[in-house]
């Protein structure tokens, strides 16, 4: 076990889908390397994963097969303290809280939110502002300022940008509140066990400074509570983008699965996934960002897989093929990924000895949750029971 002295870090990832190299390389490689050095808690999200809709069989076996990746990859849980997120109450019972004292603003401009509530403005005053304008455009047609033809351009500009303000209202009513909320509940999550440091990818560092700043409102009004831990993020690979489009991020909740190699893709899946990947046009394989988004994509992913720098990978294929490159690397992924998936198999034989992992662990958070809120209730004015 972790020492008293040890500086704490929390982590988790959602259960909500296929965990891809993605979540291992910009978190759970992160989260094994750390594990001697910190006192470290990482959870398995299942009430973040609700947040878009689950079909609650798959949630379960999720939930599972996310602790299961854990083990395999190597967390220890004599030196981690694994868990289920929403086997620790105090989770939701600190993130309803912290949404008392979160301006909605806040919560409206998250890249997250808006990403997946397909949602582009920042807040219904900005849609406000849009009709503002449009009715201006249509008074002046009123007026027939302009000549017939300016007139028609404003026309299909109006409709346009009409048909656009109702696509967005029509996303916002579908769109739930626990979707906006989900940076108060990992605000929760993190802030529950007064960590040092949170190893995130990069995608969630935007969440991270929420969770700061909400930090310091709550210390701000009720007097010093919480810690501001800091981000830890890997210098390379902290934002593995998507085989089927290098613009976005690799995600498990992507529509299409050639998005993602998942940790637990099967040789012949790695191969074909990898084979059809998106590549820039030109030859060659070289680390330019801006202008081959997806070989420099393909570079980050095979470098940390096989642990080769970017630049001796470069050297090493000057003048190949893509084909060839593409080849070398689903090898690299099949030799990385294969021993995981041998762990991972094993663990699935003793569900029990898992179990029992979970139940110890959710009994250390619980304590260590149960602290924070002590004071956080005290400090609120809620009356002790
Ligand atoms: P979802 O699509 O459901 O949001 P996800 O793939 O984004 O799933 P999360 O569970 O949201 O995964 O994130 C878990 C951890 O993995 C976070 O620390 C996050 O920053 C990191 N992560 C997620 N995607 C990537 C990525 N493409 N590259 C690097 N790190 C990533
Ligand atoms: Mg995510």
């Amino acid at each position: 076990m972790a020492g008293p002295n040890k500086q704490i870090a929390v982590s988790g990832i959602q259960a909500s889908g296929n965990l891809h190299i993605g979540n291992y390389i910009g978190a759970i490689k992160q989260f094994v390397e750390l594990q001697d050095k910190y006192k470290m808690f990482v959870f398995v999200a299942d009430l973040h994963a609700i947040t878009v809709p689950q079909d609650p069989e798959k949630l379960q076996a999720q939930t599972l097969d996310a602790v299961y990746t854990y083990l395999a990859c190597g967390l220890d849980p004599e030196k981690t303290t694994i868990f289920i997120q929403s086997h620790v109450p105090q989770h939701t019972e600190l993130g309803w809280i912290l949404n008392t004292i979160t301006p909605l603003g806040e919560l409206e401009r998250m890249t997250q939110f808006k990403d997946k509530a397909k949602i582009d403005k920042n807040s219904l005053f900005d849609l406000e502002q849009l009709i503002r304008l449009e009715n201006a455009k249509y008074k002046a047609i009123e007026r027939s300022e302009g000549s017939i033809k300016e007139i028609k351009e404003i026309k299909i500009d109006i409709t346009t940008t009409l048909s656009e303000i109702l696509e967005e209202l029509k996303n916002r009513g579908r769109t739930t509140a626990g979707l906006l909320n989900y940076p108060t509940l990992m605000a929760a999550d993190i802030l529950l066990y007064n960590p040092d440091a949170v190893p995130v990818g990069e995608d969630q560092l935007q969440h991270l400074e929420f969770a700061r700043m909400v930090a310091r409102k709550f210390n701000t009004r009720f007097g010093e509570t919480f810690k501001e831990p800091k981000a830890l993020i890997q210098k390379e690979g902290a934002r593995i983008m998507g085989l089927d489009d290098p613009i976005k991020k690799m995600s498990k909740s992507a529509t299409s699965a050639n998005n993602y190699i998942g940790i637990l893709d099967s040789e012949e899946e790695i191969r074909r996934k990898i084979k059809i990947a998106v590549t820039d046009s030109g030859k060659e394989i070289k680390f330019y960002p801006k202008t081959k988004p997806a070989i420099s994509n393909l570079l980050i992913i095979f470098s940390q897989m096989a642990d080769i720098p970017v630049p001796g990978l470069e050297k090493k294929y000057a003048g190949k093929t893509y084909a060839e490159f593409k080849s070398d690397l689903a090898d690299a992924l099949v030799v990385a990924l294969s021993p995981i998936q041998i762990k991972y198999k094993a663990l699935t034989k003793d569900s029990e000895s898992v179990l029992k992992i979970l139940r110890n662990g959710a009994d250390r958070a619980r304590d260590a949750a149960a602290l924070t809120m002590h004071a956080v209730r005290q400090k609120v004015g809620l009356l002790a029971h």
